[in-house]
């Protein structure tokens, strides 16, 4: 079985500014993770690679630091990696990057089962694993909270605001998932070790056979006109206790006491 995972390096604090000419967020000096429920998606390959024998490839579109993303990914267990960077994929909105990524993905060969987050937590549209479905004409399950494998299907638990809903679809697939689904483990020393020496592999929009009106901002029909913080939103203010442990034990409980929450 051979799974793809794809992952998005989104700003570390969500406590990122928008330029207000390009209204791209600003990335420069803030420091970048793996989008959350794709740290999940990532649990759940090395999860079914266990219980099933799987290889597990990474995939993302990205600039070059995005091989931070990629090696830690590697380093909790993926087999291999593959970097889209090229300066004409700059400005994608969701119908471009699913394009490129689907012409990755058709450039990397067979494959059961593809896995991304609900949603990237920076531009938040949660429209790329659903694309990515109809471009790759594959039946997808999305906001899944639980996965197995039996043969040649997978059945899914899907989460619901007020209930679940189990689904079942042949493979190959695609499956948007949950943190509800597992949680993440952290690269071991070794891991991290064995990261440095496996497989990444970059291609530029040539490499993937990309035209180039479909990529980039060029192929990006949408436009975000304006970013703004809703008139009377405050930002929530963080008190530091200190101290030694009983210390911010007593002042953590005077402030819940003051708040009527104890
Ligand atoms: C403030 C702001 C607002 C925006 N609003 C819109 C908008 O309304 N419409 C629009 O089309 N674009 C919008 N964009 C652009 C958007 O960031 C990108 O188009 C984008 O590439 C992916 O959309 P997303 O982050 O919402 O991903 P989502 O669809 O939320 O991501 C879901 C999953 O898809 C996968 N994925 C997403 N991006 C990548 C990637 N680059 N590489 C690998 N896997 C990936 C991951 O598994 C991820 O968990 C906006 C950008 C900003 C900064």
């Amino acid at each position: 079985m051979r799974i793809i995972v794809c992952i998005k390096q989104v700003p570390a604090s969500l406590d990122v500014r928008v330029d207000p000419k390009t209204h791209n967020l600003i990335r420069e000096g803030v420091e970048s993770v793996i989008n959350p429920f794709d740290e999940n998606a990532i649990e759940a390959a090395l999860e079914l690679k266990a219980k099933h024998g799987a290889s597990v490839s990474l995939l993302s579109m990205g600039p070059p630091q995005v091989r931070e993303a990629l090696r830690k990914g590697l380093a909790m267990g993926a087999d291999d990696a593959y970097l889209l960077c090229d300066r004409a994929l700059a400005g994608a909105d969701t119908l471009a990057t699913s394009y490129t990524l689907a012409q990755a993905i058709r450039k990397m060969g067979s494959f059961d089962l593809i896995l991304c987050g609900r949603h990237a937590v920076d531009a938040d549209t949660g429209q790329v694993g659903p694309e990515l479905a109809e471009r790759l004409n594959l039946p997808q399950i999305t906001y899944v909270s639980k996965i197995e494998i039996t043969g040649n299907k997978v059945r899914a638990e899907r989460l619901l605001e007020e209930s679940r809903e189990v689904v079942e679809a042949p493979l190959p697939a695609l499956l948007t998932v949950t943190k509800e689904l597992n949680t993440p483990r952290y690269p071991t020393a070794l891991g991290i070790m064995k990261a440095a020496k496996k497989p990444l592999t970059v291609w530029t929009a040539a490499d993937i056979g990309a035209t180039p009106e479909k990529i980039g901002l060029t192929g990006s029909p949408t436009r975000v006109t304006d970013v703004f913080e809703p008139p009377g939103h405050r930002r929530s203010e963080v008190e530091m206790l200190s101290g030694k442990p009983e210390e911010i034990a007593a002042a953590l409980a005077e402030r819940l006491q003051a708040a009527k929450i104890l």
